[in-house]
């Protein structure tokens, strides 16, 4: 078989992980990235990036696991504060995963892995694709592949409106990334807060620049008290961080009493609205190129997936190239790929867009089950690593039904 090349645009999560699986397998990739490793190092956090242990197997699986020593994620809290009644607990639980997950800043994850990708061969180049580079690579090479997350390059692609379910942000997003936070008791986790009609607040240990952090990341309601980020400086962005923990979630206010920012560069705030996109963009020439990751399936960070996505889009990309070995890459094949991972994405998609309205009647009787049941408390937790479990008892009212009636049974 004649050497194929691939070009990928974007070396973010899942450019770097498929560029990296390709080499392994003989192919000869291109990998275009807009930002060198000194920028990415030196410039802003843009994602909270906490993945699960499918998700890491993928990297393990290409020797990327360079971090074991980085802070783990051992299990998941699930909390439900009402906004009138500060400091108290409507439903509160936690439960271990069955393993751990793990967040390693993007600034400390992609420079490291532009390395491992260029020490095997691959040819990585420094410019800001557009139109006309994405004409000459699709030129130069077998198959083109968008992996720009939500850089502009996206907008190539249409919206699927059969498929997206919201048509504007549904959150107003904040990440504060801090050193000296107390610790979570017992074992480290995912500290997830739902304060009805305000948003949700989530915590949890990461690996950063300057080594272990605690990052919270704020879910704001638009309109809500928690929707309140825009211009402000990084010490301001704190301060505002601290005073909602205060007004909502005192429990988590008393970790903070010590903080600080990580950097000047660890605070976000921005929103974005959660888009399905079709997987082929034409260019002028007629050409086409093939979206992945976040360039085709965009969801609202709430349930932490969109890294998990990108490295589990890479890896069934990467199978079906491997496996359609030399036969031509029709537009087909393309579609087909994305098909295959949409098969899986679809239910990330739908179990985070549920997430993001206000609670179903059996999804809160759920939650609340799992306070006393910590068979559902861990079926829950271990949802983060495989979210298309959720559909056989948590995403309709009659699922719910019989797997609560399941315990019953059983008595
Ligand atoms: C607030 C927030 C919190 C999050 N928390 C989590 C979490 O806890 N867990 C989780 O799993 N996910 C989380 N995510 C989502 C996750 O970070 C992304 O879904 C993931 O990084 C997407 O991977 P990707 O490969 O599609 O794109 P990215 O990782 O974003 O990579 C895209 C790359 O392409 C480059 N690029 C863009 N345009 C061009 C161009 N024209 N030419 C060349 N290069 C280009 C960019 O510079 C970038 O490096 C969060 C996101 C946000 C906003």
């Amino acid at each position: 078989m004649a050497t194929r090349t691939i070009t990928i645009v974007g070396a973010g999560q899942s450019g770097l992980q498929l560029g990296i699986g390709l080499l392994g397998a003989g192919y000869e990739v291109n990998l275009i990235s807009n930002r060198t490793p000194d920028q990415i190092r030196n410039g802003a956090i843009a994602s909270s990036q906490c993945m699960f242990d499918q998700a890491l197997g993928h990297e393990r699986a290409l020797g990327l696991d360079l971090w074991p020593d980085a802070p783990p994620v051992e299990g998941i809290s699930f909390t439900v504060a009402p906004p009138d009644a500060p400091g108290v607990k409507a439903v509160s639980w936690a439960h271990r995963l069955d393993a751990p997950a793990q967040s390693i800043d993007q600034r400390v994850k992609f420079p490291a892995f532009m390395e491992v990708f260029s020490a095997r061969g691959g040819n990585l180049v420094f410019e800001d694709a557009g139109i006309a580079e994405l004409e000459r690579y699709s030129r130069d090479s077998d198959l083109v592949i968008v992996a720009a997350g939500k850089g502009e390059i996206a907008q190539l692609f249409q919206r699927d409106d059969q498929r997206s379910h919201y048509s504007s942000p549904q959150r107003a997003l904040a990440l504060t990334y801090v050193n000296g936070m107390r610790p979570r008791e017992e074992y480290s986790a995912v500290n997830f807060n739902l304060i009805p009609g305000v948003g949700e607040y989530f915590v949890f240990p990461a690996l950063t620049v300057t080594g272990p952090c605690e990052i919270m990341v704020f879910e704001g309601i638009p309109g809500s008290e928690m929707d309140s980020w825009k211009g402000l400086a990084p010490a301001e962005h704190l301060e505002n961080s601290l005073r909602i923990l205060k007004r909502y979630l005192p429990w988590e206010a008393e970790r903070c009493t010590e903080v600080e920012l990580t950097d000047a560069s660890g605070v976000l705030q921005g929103r974005f609205p959660p888009t399905v996109r079709h997987p082929l963009a034409t260019l002028p020439s007629g050409r086409t190129v093939l979206g992945m990751a976040d360039v085709v399936v965009l969801n609202d960070p709430i349930t932490g997936q969109g890294s998990n996505n990108a490295a589990k889009c890479a890896a069934a990309y990467l199978r079906g190239i491997l496996a359609h070995e030399d036969a031509p890459y029709t537009d087909d094949f393309k579609q087909g790929l994305f098909e295959d991972y949409w098969a899986y994405a679809k239910h990330v998609a739908a179990w985070t867009n549920a997430m993001l309205a206000p609670p179903a009647p059996h999804a809160l009787q759920l939650l609340g089950t799992a306070q006393e049941n910590p068979q559902v408390a861990r079926r829950f937790a271990n949802g983060f690593d495989y979210p298309p479990d959720f559909a056989s008892w948590f995403m309709s009212p009659e699922a719910a039904k019989s797997y609560l009636e399941s315990f019953t049974a059983v008595r």
